[in-house]
């Protein structure tokens, strides 16, 4: 006889070390019939979970579940990944230090430390969901076998041609002091104070020049306007000045008008101004018309000695700065405040600077027709979702930017030879290595023997676009790769199409000219009651996950997270997930009759 009361504190833990001493959710490879691989997120180490998580994850457990009641062998590991910035911005305010302040090795050794202990926390919530995960399998993305992966897809990309280092202007962050991606910047429109520069041109006359930044003055290289600009066609080739006594090393800036049909005349006053570097279109005029590199922004987003007495101060103090010595000079014409687009880190929100670095990336650009019909042979749930995929690889801009001048992350497997400057990739037998610690196994090609380690690390994506690769045993087990490569289903959400879901793309292509998984669903997020999007490192008043699972039971959260449907957000509803507490007592009274 069942109990009168379904009392779901004492059932559900009772129930979870069921299936774990029994393995009932074990994984059977050598199973007769068909198999199902998952390649279930690993979920990004950086801070307390909450509800949305438990609603994709669910989402994901559900298929899980079905496809095990159907008679499949699921394949359901999980992952965490452990390194790249999110971990170390987490780290850096856990420890209230940051990482340049404590140095490498200390660093390293605090990240690994909480990321071991936040990872146990984040497994005791899934077994609490009661995600039916196969423990056995679970991976981190700092681990032995996940570095080793990493930097053979590397050295692999290498030997093909597909990747290459360049001295360029890159996406900088001057927070996280790194090179970034495309993918990892976000537009946000904030206000901004434009300002109208009047410019002095030759025999008198005034050019005036609206910016909304006019800490970069110190870094002008020219002004452009449209060539069919009637306003401007008799000035260009002209030179125009500008008094910069207080923030250049020299009494006045002079610098050459030029034409370019990317000048907009309906913007400002139709004549702009070209810094090294501002935007995107200023690192494409520096390109065109071999423009000198005045770089007035340093790494730490403080002035360089190029801004003159402001050397050292703040993008922001030397914008405020600039702009009350032109006032003074009266070079200013006109001042309004506008909503402005600026690029901005998705880590850490700081607006992005253009910075010429020395970086590595992962060729895509010309790929695109090559991705896009990778896209097309996935089923995605939901279908319109293949849409945000097929719009990132059309608007793309950079090749993919691997290399951080970070801390936390999978090193480069290679050197640079003192002698001759190539770059001499680790032997795969070496694998995983850390070149600051090792040397190559053989002499370079130019006979040297000394060489100095690759700095960086490589971006998180770059180890995390390979976990179908890591799920799959690709190096060590062909057997078990050919079983479960492409996985069967990617679960994921919608805001890592342009990140996780491109790059596993582009990896796959790359090593097995195959996709990574034949299903791809798209989750929405959870969200709080009041619609916010909810993030693990922000502080937040939510209730949270295990408060939810001890008021109401996992089956009530999990009620509420597979009333949404997939692609779709869903703000957090507690009368939802109690209608799922109840549905639960209304089963088992169902079976306490029926017994
Ligand atoms: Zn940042
Ligand atoms: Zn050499």
């Amino acid at each position: 006889m069942l109990p009168n009361r379904y009392d779901f504190r004492e059932a559900e833990p009772r129930l979870a070390r069921f299936w774990e001493l029994n393995n009932v959710y074990g994984y059977d490879p050598a199973g007769l019939g068909q198999h199902f691989t998952i390649d279930t997120p690993p979920l990004t180490v950086s801070g307390q979970l909450h509800i949305g998580h438990c609603y994709s994850y669910t989402q994901a457990d559900v298929i899980a579940r079905y496809r095990r009641m159907r008679g499949d062998h699921v394949y359901y590991p999980m992952g965490f990944d452990d390194n790249g910035l999110a971990t170390e911005r987490f780290v850096e305010k856990t420890i209230k230090h940051k990482a340049t302040e404590i140095g490498r090795d200390a660093f390293i050794n605090a990240c690994l430390e909480l990321t071991q202990q936040t990872e146990g926390r984040f497994e005791t919530l899934w077994r609490r969901l009661s995600l039916s995960v196969d423990w056995r399998y679970r991976y981190s993305s700092i681990s032995h076998e996940a570095r080793r992966v990493s930097q053979w897809s590397f050295i692999q990309l290498h030997r093909q041609g597909l990747t290459y280092t360049q001295v360029a202007p890159t996406p900088w962050c001057p927070e996280c002091q790194t090179a970034i991606a495309q993918a990892e910047v976000n537009d946000a429109s904030l206000p901004t104070r434009f300002s109208t520069i009047a410019f002095r041109l030759p025999g008198g006359g005034i050019l005036p020049i609206a910016t909304t930044r006019p800490e970069l003055l110190p870094a002008c290289v020219a002004i452009f306007v449209h060539p069919n600009d009637p306003r401007y066609r008799h000035l260009i080739g002209k030179t125009a000045r500008i008094d910069s006594g207080a923030f250049s090393g020299s009494p006045e800036l002079a610098v050459p008008i030029l034409a370019d049909e990317l000048a907009d005349p309906s913007r400002g006053s139709g004549a702009v101004m070209c810094c090294t570097f501002g935007d995107s279109t200023d690192v494409r005029w520096w390109h065109t018309h071999h423009l000198p590199l005045r770089a007035a922004i340093g790494r730490d987003g403080h002035m360089t000695g190029l801004a003159g007495s402001y050397a050292g101060l703040s993008v922001q103090q030397a914008r405020r700065r600039i702009l009350t010595y032109l006032e003074e000079t009266g070079q200013i014409i006109s001042e309004e405040t506008i909503e402005h687009d600026v690029g901005t880190h998705e880590r850490c929100g700081t607006p992005i600077e253009y910075l010429h670095t020395r970086q590595w990336f992962i060729r895509v650009l010309d790929q695109k027709e090559r991705l896009l019909e990778a896209g097309r042979k996935i089923r995605w749930h939901p279908e319109h979702m293949s849409i945000r995929y097929e719009h990132w690889v059309e608007n793309l801009q950079w090749d993919w930017c691997i290399s951080r001048q970070r801390y936390f992350g999978v090193p480069f497997p290679a050197w640079i030879c003192r002698a001759c400057g190539e770059t001499m990739p680790a032997s795969l037998e070496q694998l995983p290595v850390d070149p600051q610690t090792t040397q190559p196994l053989v002499a370079c090609a130019c006979g040297s023997t000394e060489f100095e380690p690759e700095p960086d690390v490589m971006d998180t994506w770059a180890t995390s676009s390979c976990t179908p690769m890591i799920i799959g045993h690709w190096i060590d087990d062909p057997a078990w790769f050919a079983q479960h490569f492409p996985a069967s289903l990617r679960p994921q959400a919608h805001d890592i199409i342009r990140t996780w879901a491109f790059y596993t793309i582009v990896k796959s292509l790359y090593h097995t000219n195959d996709i990574p998984w034949r299903e791809v669903m798209i989750s929405g997020h959870g969200l709080s009651a009041d619609r916010r999007k909810l993030s693990k490192s922000k502080e937040h008043n939510e209730v949270g996950p295990m408060e939810i699972m001890e008021k109401e039971s996992a089956d009530a959260l999990r009620y509420w997270a597979t009333t949404g449907r997939t692609g779709a957000d869903s703000p957090l509803n507690l009368e939802n997930i109690a209608t799922g507490r109840r549905l639960v007592t209304k089963l088992w009274n169902a079976t306490r009759f029926a017994e």
